[in-house]
């Protein structure tokens, strides 16, 4: 069974032996790290590939610089990505510079998180969250 990531840096699609994707796997192409650690800030052009060649499931931080909630809820996303990764992706959409992918979604107030899998939206919440929050609300969105 092999797992496909897509590179945070180069956006090159990885094949990775399921059973290795805890062992900090290196892009193929770029060579730097699979995972960082961190949320990917991720432009209109990239977050297709993402949504649609990548296994892992995706969760979306829909924000806008000038949202207060936004901002605060910034440190809670990065402390849930080091906690949620390497099963599951954590990603920025800045909606000011990406308009057209928050009309896609529909995106009506900020910040939304919005769960992805396999190119399926499968689960959807409004509102800043704690670190906490966010992995529990993710767990159990995947289950
Ligand atoms: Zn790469």
């Amino acid at each position: 069974m092999s797992t496909h990531v897509i590179c945070p840096h180069c956006d090159a699609v990885n094949r990775v032996p399921s059973d290795r994707l805890d062992d900090a796997p290196d892009c193929g192409k770029c060579h730097r790290a699979l995972f960082t650690g961190h949320p990917v800030p991720l432009s209109a052009a990239a977050f297709d590939r993402h949504l649609e060649r990548s296994d892992v499931p995706l969760l979306v931080d829909f924000w806008a610089p000038w949202c207060g909630p936004c901002r605060m809820m910034a440190p809670a996303f990065e402390q849930a990505a080091a906690q949620l990764e390497p099963y599951v992706r954590l990603a920025k959409v800045n909606t000011e510079e990406a308009q057209a992918l928050a009309a896609r979604y529909a995106i009506r107030s900020i910040p939304t998180l919005a769960l992805f899998h396999r190119g399926r939206e499968i689960g959807r919440q409004a509102g800043a969250m704690g670190a906490e929050d966010i992995v529990r609300w993710t767990r159990a969105q995947l289950r």
